[in-house]
């Protein structure tokens, strides 16, 4: 049997993306938002139900087959980023120090468009969409796995996409294995003991230690790491004293670890902790480590990776789907994969020529082509997951 999903209606989708944009709003804060998608799914006819992990919002497709049938999970991220918009468009953020400068809100005006279209049509099986909060801050994710999102009806296979600035539009970015990496967060106290700068004999300097404690971190990746696993350390952030004159009795250090998992990701907390140490204890200081693990790297099932491939080619041409689009920044959709197989890709939000502007900058914005390719991408592999 064919199925011939509706057109993509192109102008409601950028009206509802600028729409989004001109209201920003930050991680579990997203209740304009939700409601937004909560009132257009219920019209729609989904069985909507909203405060599923504080600010989600899941959409179930009613009348799809019963048990024995298998059941899609289509997410979208909605939240917005702490970020003052510098561009002057009609549909500039009107909240200030708030943007949508990641693109989560192209993903919402796809998700609701992909469910306009799939509500039109009769599928082998069940829809689930979730609108997703909280994804920059990495808690959204699990806060709506925590409240059930991927049971009842259970999720067999999960899928999303993140508009992209570094591929030109008109292209998407999907393969399968790891593609985003572990995000991973530390914070290092140095402990020393204060006192005159003209006489740092009598005290045990912060400031030094923090700053061969900086230069060490650096070393776990060119001499710890092994250097065919992927990893990168970032130190950012440095606070110490407040005068010229006085060495100060502590320095605290900030950063994080990103992997595709592998050896280096399961060694690095105890990495840290003995380097912050041992360099401190050298220094006569003292070290206070915490570690923690925001989320794992995003790993693509190989055979859902291959049907969105398929997919995509049909949506933008086989010569525009490009394989090894991976970046070492993190995606709480990696949660979801690691319960459900699924695919995640990319799909190129940048100009045709020229550079874009960068994910997360002040003048990020996107081509809004990519917002019917998106909608196009989601909803046949929707389709082709579930069969007609
Ligand atoms: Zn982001
Ligand atoms: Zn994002």
């Amino acid at each position: 049997m064919t199925l011939t999903l509706p057109p993509v209606d192109r102008i409601q989708l950028v009206a509802t993306r600028r729409d989004l944009h001109q209201h920003p709003e930050l991680g579990f804060e997203e209740t304009r938002t939700a409601t937004l998608a909560a009132e257009r799914l219920k019209s729609l006819g989904y069985d909507v139900k909203s405060g599923v992990g504080k600010t989600g919002v899941v959409a179930v497709r009613p009348g799809g087959p019963s048990d024995g049938h298998r059941c899609v999970l289509l997410r979208a991220d909605m939240d917005a980023l702490p970020v003052e918009e510098t561009n002057d468009v009609p549909y500039r953020s009107r909240h200030a120090g708030k943007m949508h400068a990641c693109g989560h809100d192209g993903h919402v005006a796809i998700g609701l468009e992909v469910a306009r279209r799939l509500a039109a049509v009769r599928l082998g099986g069940t829809v689930k969409l979730a609108f997703q909060p909280a994804e920059e801050v990495s808690h959204g994710a699990q806060a709506m796995i925590a409240d059930g999102v991927l049971d009842l009806p259970k999720v067999d296979a999960a899928f999303g996409i993140h508009l992209w600035n570094d591929l030109r539009v008109g292209t998407v970015g999907v393969m399968p294995g790891p593609i985003m990496a572990s995000v991973d967060e530390f914070d290092i106290t140095i402990l020393g003991r204060g006192g005159h700068a003209a006489a740092p004999h009598q005290t045990v300097d912060p400031v030094l230690t923090a700053a061969h404690v900086v230069t060490a971190i650096q070393s776990l990746v060119a001499r710890r790491r092994n250097p065919l696993e992927e990893g990168v350390v970032s130190v950012t952030q440095v606070n110490a004293g407040h005068a010229f004159n006085v060495i100060p009795g502590r320095a605290d250090l900030r950063g994080t670890v990103r992997t595709f998992g592998g050896k280096f990701w399961d060694d690095a907390p105890s990495l840290v902790e003995e380097t912050a140490q041992g360099i401190a204890a050298a220094f006569g200081a003292r070290a206070e480590v915490r570690y923690r693990r925001l989320s794992g790297p995003l790993v693509n099932d190989e055979r859902m990776a291959a049907l969105m491939a398929e997919v995509a080619a049909q949506v933008v041409g086989t010569d525009n789907v490009t394989s090894g689009v991976r970046t070492m920044g993190g995606e709480d959709m990696s949660y979801f994969l690691q319960k459900v197989p699924g695919c995640f890709a990319f799909v190129g939000s940048g100009p045709k020529t020229g550079r874009a502007a960068p994910h997360h900058s002040a003048g990020f914005d996107i081509e809004e082509e990519s917002l019917v390719i998106g909608a196009e991408l989601m909803s046949q592999v929707a389709v082709r997951y579930l069969g007609a």
